[in-house]
């Protein structure tokens, strides 16, 4: 049996928990960071095999190899009430994570907190000339994975940090009361048992094991700690991915080579980099040199205010020609929801122009196989690429926050016996329809500026088609002012009880549709900063 004492328990040991024990580590706090996994601390350091024969990671240059994150903060608008979609937004304001967004640039490797594409374009990297009333340009920074990594080696280093892997955290015991947590119980493979006491606890667990961890914890408190009002688990998001239809362009319109802002690249040119350039005299102290950016494109605020839209993250992706061709179009019709009950002329119609186009479908199957996705960078810098003139449109969406969309234990066990959590989750008609309206304002926007057509934006009765989510896992243990309304209250404290936090995206009570990193890092920088001014008050 292991025994530990602490200050803080800190329950993970991916951006959201290593950046907070960083944090907290500094200011000479005792913490003991529990990790369930035996091979390394970052679920985002992953080798990526697509990443290899990007043109920006041939010279092993650090995070060659590895999988690249992209770090964007959510915009002001996801943070506020929403009147035509109740549930969204959050208690706090994105002016109050500004600060704790500009510290967690430097612990991301990003460069500094400036996120406006004029301050990242070149002459050989510009916004598109789009409508500023209806689609605008975003940026993202580009950070190495392997930043996470590098912290948790550091941390592990630190004389007041005790960093424990292959400890799986499997319940927390509260006192009698179910208002203070005493000890986190974990075990490690082949079956030791360990314990630790501290004055604070914190989940950093992801957005799955945070819900999981409170609802498993329910041998003082029926149904689980903090869930007086059976939210636990509930409202989880993720960010639809979705195929807003080929962007046609003009061979006039250049557009391939155009959107060099909008692939991975490091800004070079003329005085980049020059503290001295006009305009950026503040820029000195920046990593900008070295920091990678992208753009995407996102609807105009106020438009999506005033319609009661998702926010969206929008990708162009170079598409080969074929894949607009008659025969491709009628399969897709063909093959889809509605098109499955369309009427026999119809049915005739498509399956006539698949036969005369046979061969444009097999080549169509070739190019599928080697299409970039959303998250391959590189391709714009490949030969040919500014020939290309089908694109396709591929939209990172928000999900408003629904009840019924939740984690709960599942009846199977895993590996140490505990229940595992079930998902249920699905995407609602009114999304849906936000979704169809984004994609239509966005081919508005590219008609006006003459980019072009949006041609198979249809998949379901008219509607974009979902292709999955992406990764990004959000709610379960949403933040609000009042406790009826929430799992965890603006500071990220757990309601009831005294001496127990969260920290990631799990908390978000809204998702917006930024990757989510950049702010599951700055709550945990904000909450580091809370906990040191609250630790003496809580007793060990
Ligand atoms: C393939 C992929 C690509 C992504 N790309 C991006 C991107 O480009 N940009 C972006 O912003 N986001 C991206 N994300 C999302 C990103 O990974 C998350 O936002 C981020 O990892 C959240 O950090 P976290 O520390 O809250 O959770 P996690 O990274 O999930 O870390 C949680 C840690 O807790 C540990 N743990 C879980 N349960 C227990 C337990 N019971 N006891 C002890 N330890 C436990 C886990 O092993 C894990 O190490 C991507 C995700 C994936 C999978």
């Amino acid at each position: 049996m292991i025994v530990l004492k602490a200050d803080v328990c800190v329950v993970g040991g991916g951006p959201a928990g290593l950046s907070l024990a960083c944090s907290l580590a500094e200011v000479g706090v005792r913490v003991v960071l529990l990790e369930a996994e035996d091979n390394g601390l970052n679920s985002l350091d992953q080798t990526d095999p697509d990443n290899q024969d990007d043109p920006d990671n041939q010279d092993g240059e650090p995070g060659a190899g590895l999988r690249d994150c992209r770090y964007t903060p959510l915009d002001p608008i996801d943070f506020e009430p929403r009147p035509q979609r109740p549930e969204a937004g959050w208690p706090i304001r994105r002016a109050d994570l500004d600060p704790w967004y500009a510290r967690a640039q430097s612990l991301c490797g990003l460069g500094r907190f400036d996120y406006r594409p004029e301050r990242w374009s070149t002459a050989a990297a510009q916004p598109l000339p789009l409508d500023p009333a209806l689609v605008q340009t975003q940026m993202f920074q580009v950070g190495p994975a392997s930043v996470w990594t590098d912290l948790a080696r550091k941390l592990a280093a630190q004389p007041n940090i005790v960093v424990l892997t292959d400890a799986q955290v499997t319940s927390l015991e509260a006192d009698s009361t179910g208002s203070r947590v005493t000890t986190v119980h974990f075990l490690r493979s082949r079956g030791a048992h360990g314990m630790v006491g501290a004055r604070c606890t914190v989940l950093a667990a992801g957005a799955i094991e945070n819900s999981r961890l409170l609802l498993l914890s329910d041998q003082e408190v029926r149904g689980g700690l903090g869930n007086a009002y059976d939210l636990v688990g509930r409202y989880w998001m993720e960010h639809p991915l979705v195929r807003g239809g080929l962007l046609l362009t003009p061979r006039s319109a250049g557009l391939g080579a155009r959107l060099r802002l909008y692939d991975r690249h490091r800004p070079e040119g003329p005085g980049w980099d020059d503290p001295n350039r006009p305009g950026s005299s503040n820029w000195a102290a920046g990593n900008l040199g070295a920091t990678q950016v992208m753009a995407e494109l996102s609807l105009n605020p106020e438009r999506v205010r005033r319609e009661g839209l998702l926010s969206t993250s929008t990708v162009l992706l170079p598409r080969d020609d074929v894949l607009a061709s008659p025969a491709v179009q009628a399969l897709t019709a063909w093959r889809s929801p509605s098109g499955r009950e369309a009427s026999l002329l119809w049915r005739a119609r498509w399956g006539a122009r698949m036969a005369f186009g046979l061969r444009d479908l097999l080549a169509a199957r070739r190019v599928s196989a080697r299409r970039p996705g959303p998250d391959e960078f590189g391709w714009a810098r490949r030969p040919g690429a500014e020939r290309a003139r089908v694109f396709e449109v591929v939209h990172q969406s928000e999900q408003s926050p629904e009840a019924e969309n939740r984690i709960t234990l599942g009846r199977d066990l895993d590996r140490r016996g505990l229940p595992v959590p079930k998902l249920h989750w699905q995407w609602s008609e009114a999304d849906r329809r936000r979704i169809t309206r984004s994609r239509d304002l966005y081919a508005l926007g590219f008609a006006r500026a003459r980019l072009g057509a949006v041609i198979q934006g249809d998949w379901d009765a008219g509607r974009p088609r979902l292709i999955g989510g992406d990764h990004h896992h959000l709610g379960g243990t949403r933040m609000a002012s009042d406790p009826a309304r929430g799992v965890v209250d603006t500071d990220v404290k757990v309601y009831g009880l005294a001496n127990l936090f969260v920290t990631g995206s799990s908390v978000f009570p809204s998702s917006g549709s930024a990757s989510p990193t950049l702010t599951v890092v700055a709550l945990s920088l904000r909450l580091a900063a809370h906990l040191e001014r609250v630790l003496t008050q809580l007793p060990l």
